[in-house]
């Protein structure tokens, strides 16, 4: 089996916990959600993305980014599955160390450098390759796995045995639920049976990171919290600006520091956004 992803990628986290630690990014292909509300009322699509569907594009470096909708749209939407990659294990494996500035895990300080399996959505169906991927004889020293999800997957038993079992590395679950900004419902989005399963694991940490645009959105935040609370999990929350675009995050910043303060939050910048002006492969 091989693996679709649309970007592989070297970076610095931006987002969450882990803000400015080296990382690459493998960014596979398919989301369950679409997202498509997010800044649309009733999830109905932008003319801006209807322009950029139309628009013939054939490689990521000239995707546009967008103001509406979701911003990784080319790493689900099957109308850019063309721009997707399908490899073997094996020439994934090379193309994530590649990346890397030793051909390794670790930079020749000692620093380990994080792999962040985000999407689209990771948990899908690649889950069936991941013990494989992270067992590969080059990925023997890595030690820090992220993965950025939506918080809807049933971890495969498998999967979960392994997570639950294996020693050496440190996994994490950053988990990004959405709100009804995103047009997606709230029964659909917010599980926190899944989110449990995820945090029971052992030798796994977790915490939740929402998108946040206004005081709606911030009310939600309260809401899901407490049903995540009540589920048992007692992670720590981050909010975060809305804005795949520079202006438009820098203007929201502040208003969500500041909620953070009210609310006993964590702020969590978007680093890649002030560093990188969020463009693809950042
Ligand atoms: S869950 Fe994330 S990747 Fe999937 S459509 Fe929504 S914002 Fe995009």
């Amino acid at each position: 089996m091989k693996i679709r992803y649309t970007e592989a990628f070297y970076s610095v986290q931006g987002e969450g916990k882990f803000v400015g630690v080296p990382s690459v990014f493998l960014r596979t292909f398919g989301c369950n959600f679409k997202c498509a509300g997010f800044g649309m009322p009733n999830g109905e699509l932008s003319e801006e993305y209807k322009n950029v569907i139309a628009t013939n594009y054939t490689n990521f470096e000239e995707l546009p980014l967008v103001r509406t909708g979701c911003d990784s749209y080319a790493s689900w939407d099957p109308r850019f599955k063309h721009l997707a990659t399908d490899s073997e294990l094996d020439e994934v494996v090379d193309r994530l160390l590649e990346l890397t500035p030793t051909g390794r895990w670790t930079l020749d300080n000692g620093q380990d450098i994080h792999l962040i399996l985000t999407g689209g959505e990771p948990l899908l169906g690649w889950q069936k390759l991941y013990v494989d991927l992270f067992e590969h004889p080059k990925m023997k020293d890595l030690k820090n796995v992220t993965f950025e999800t939506n918080t809807t997957q049933k971890l495969r038993p498998e999967f979960r045995d392994y997570l639950a079992t294996q020693k050496r590395i440190q996994f994490t679950f950053s988990c990004s639920p959405k709100l009804s900004v995103s047009g997606e419902s709230w029964d659909d989005a917010i599980k926190p049976q899944i989110a449990s399963s995820y945090y029971e694991l052992g030798n796994s940490e977790l915490y939740f990171k929402f998108v946040v645009a206004d005081e709606v959105d911030v009310d939600e935040v309260d809401k899901a919290v407490q049903e995540y609370r009540n589920a048992g999990i007692d992670a720590p929350v981050y909010i975060m600006a809305v804005g795949g675009c520079q202006e438009e995050y820098q203007r929201n910043a502040r208003g969500v520091a500041v909620l953070a303060m009210e609310r006993g939050w964590y702020y969590s910048p978007r680093l890649h956004v002030d560093i990188f002006g969020n463009g693809w492969g950042t």
